[in-house]
């Protein structure tokens, strides 16, 4: 049997007709950027977040630039965050001249660790900004009291997470602004590239519009140097067929996730994700990631003697037929491109710990259970 990580087959025969007419519809009005459908996107979009505005663009990565510039952040500033993420989120915070501050994650939750967060802070700090990893929302009432206590801007990076919510209210609409992508892979995808960003502030909403479009209130009048950054109105109207069926593919990741924990618990070296810390809380699951202790004994290859665990049995269920994706084998504070940071090995043990142990299982909406089945058997197999 062959499971792959992820899989769009089985979502494009369900609802590929509706696609079809979607494109069709857009590519004979002639009308590609901007429009009906992109417009009719951001609000739908907004609705479902529960928030006024909101904001289309190119992409997750567009979404935090553009936010950041819009709350006045650049030179000289810092920005908590943390290391264990997709590099875009320190990416944005970068190319805006502002300067990322990494803090540790809670090892079983894999989110921004809070008691970190005061630590870092410095007069320098002008924002935090926490990432809903894997779709779990961070416990937004706890951040926001934090922020505010201390004059802080925060910025969601909500990228896995379209779906989740936190206490009853969607992520994206807790912080100054939450920033989405419509990245294929991500619980709500495009086609391509896309992005979004949410807020409740007008002015905001107004000026990340203008920052958006070559920072232009008015028609070729430029107050400030912007970027070209739109949602097209072929990926909205993909994202229109999309959205309506995001609640119940949330649903559908649920009881995957839900059945993972109940089937592979109890292995000796295999750490489950947390599936519920306090609160009350809506998980995206857009990954179900475990953890493979370094401690665990497994027979190595002799030709590669120094694969960890994790890697050992990414290779044999990889011979089996189940493709794993490792998110994220090398911490944001370690990269090559952050050298000049002066981060070292040690400086943030958990994320460093966790990015030599986890592991994502397959997971999506369309993912049957006769290859959840395989996937769980195949661990239990290799795991005892
Ligand atoms: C995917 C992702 C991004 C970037 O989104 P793009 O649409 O690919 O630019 C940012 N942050 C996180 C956590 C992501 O997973």
């Amino acid at each position: 049997m062959k499971v792959p990580p992820f899989s769009l087959e089985k979502q494009l025969s369900s609802i590929g007709p509706e696609l079809d007419a979607a494109l069709l519809r857009v590519l004979r009005s002639g009308q590609y950027i901007g429009g009906a459908e992109v417009n009719g996107f951001e609000k739908s979009f907004a609705e479902s977040i529960g928030v006024p505005h909101v904001v289309g663009c190119n992409s997750g990565t567009d979404a935090l630039v553009i936010a950041l510039r819009a709350l006045g952040i650049g030179q000289g500033d810092e920005v908590i965050t943390s290391s264990f993420s997709f590099f875009a989120t320190a990416e944005a915070i970068s190319s805006v001249g502002a300067k990322p501050v990494f803090v540790d994650v809670v090892q079983n939750n894999y989110l921004i660790d809070f008691a970190e967060i005061e630590k870092a802070i410095t007069r320098s700090t002008k924002a935090i900004l926490p990432v809903h990893l894997f779709g779990c929302p961070v416990n937004m009432e706890q951040l926001m009291s934090l922020a505010r206590a201390r004059g802080l801007h925060v910025i969601e990076d909500c990228a896995q997470a379209s779906g989740s919510e936190w206490n009853g209210r969607p992520v994206g609409s807790w912080g100054d602004v939450g920033c989405f992508s419509f990245f294929p892979t991500k619980n709500l995808g495009a086609a391509g590239d896309g992005g979004a960003i949410s807020t409740k502030d007008p002015d905001l909403s107004q000026r990340m519009r203008e920052l958006a479009v070559h920072g232009m209130p008015r028609r070729y009048v430029h107050t400030e140097l912007g970027y070209n950054s739109r949602l097209d109105a072929l990926q909205a109207a993909i994202l229109n067929v999309k959205l309506p069926k995001l609640s119940s593919w949330v649903e559908k990741r649920n009881s995957i996730a839900m059945r993972y924990l109940e089937l592979l618990q109890g292995l000796t070296g295999l750490e489950l994700p947390c599936s519920s810390v306090e609160g009350n809380l809506v998980h995206g699951w857009n990954q179900f990631v475990v953890q493979v202790s370094n401690s665990l004994r497994l027979n190595q290859d002799p030709d590669e003697p120094h694969q960890t665990p994790r890697d050992i049995l990414k290779k044999r269920l990889e011979e089996k037929g189940i493709d794993t994706i490792i998110y994220y084998p090398i911490p944001i504070h370690l990269q090559p491109a952050y050298k000049n940071l002066g981060y070292s090995l040690g400086s943030l043990p958990i994320t460093e710990n966790l990015c030599s142990e986890v592991l994502s299982l397959p997971i999506f909406p369309e993912l049957s259970i006769h290859q959840q089945n395989y996937v769980v058997e195949s661990i239990r197999d290799l795991l005892c």
